[in-house]
């Protein structure tokens, strides 16, 4: 049996969207930093951002300097992984169309699935257990882990090799994701990139920008398979 590692992304790549009473960003600045804001980054957008990165760009645009930002950093991600949880519980999350049979299908051909996600670990399984698929995924790289996502696929690796003995192979992990960070991140260990344009991102920006394979969706699960073998 040939052993693969498939890393995911989750927003906009396992998850379309996520309906929930409340902005866990808004409640933690709040609550730790005495601040009334959401998400404030300077950047174009948040898509492929770990949520340390996001808390610390917004922290900075608000005036805070390292040392104040640093000094509650743990205990902000923390209260932002309570109030998720929290707004969670009566909200919802919808999967992109096909995705559980997607997961399903690889998981029966026994490849060990895995994250590679901005999301914090807690965060991360709160959402994939809100929308049911939190069964595929045991290990992986998470936004609390660091906030560089090349870190978070070396973790990944480490994780896949103690859990399961992944002998690693570059032909045999493939990293699937919507974003430039998530191509480029994986595009460092010379793994086998698929861009799906189901975020902001097209087919050929994703291509451009080097994707190995590109897709509109996931919904084809047999061209998926095809990719991955
Ligand atoms: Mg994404």
């Amino acid at each position: 049996m040939v052993q693969k590692l498939i890393l995911f992304d989750i927003d906009k790549t396992l998850v379309d969207e996520m309906v929930i009473d409340g902005n866990p960003w808004q409640s933690a600045f709040k609550s730790v930093y005495g601040i009334d804001c959401g998400i404030n980054v300077s950047s174009v957008n948040t898509h492929g951002m770990t949520h340390k990165q996001i808390a610390i760009e917004t922290l900075k645009n608000k005036g805070f300097n390292e040392v104040e930002i640093l000094e509650k950093l743990d205990f902000f991600i923390e209260t932002l992984e309570k109030f998720y949880k929290e707004y969670l519980e009566n909200g919802k999350i919808s999967l992109f169309p096909k995705i559980p049979e997607l997961l399903q299908k690889l998981s029966d051909k026994k490849y060990i699935l895995g994250l590679i996600t901005g999301n914090t670990r807690i965060i991360a399984f709160a959402k994939l257990k809100k929308a049911g698929i939190n069964k595929f995924f045991t290990i992986g790289g998470f936004g609390d882990d660091s906030a560089n996502r090349e870190e978070l696929i070396k973790l990944a690796l480490e994780r896949a090799k103690e859990k399961y003995s992944f002998q690693f192979d570059n032909k045999k992990v493939f990293v699937i994701g919507d974003t430039p960070k998530d191509i480029f991140a994986a595009k460092k260990f010379h793994l086998q990139t698929i861009g799906v344009a189901t975020g902001l991102y097209s087919k050929s920006d994703l291509k451009k920008l080097g994707a190995d394979f590109v897709l509109d969706n996931l919904q084809d699960i047999e061209k998926v398979l095809s990719i991955i073998g």
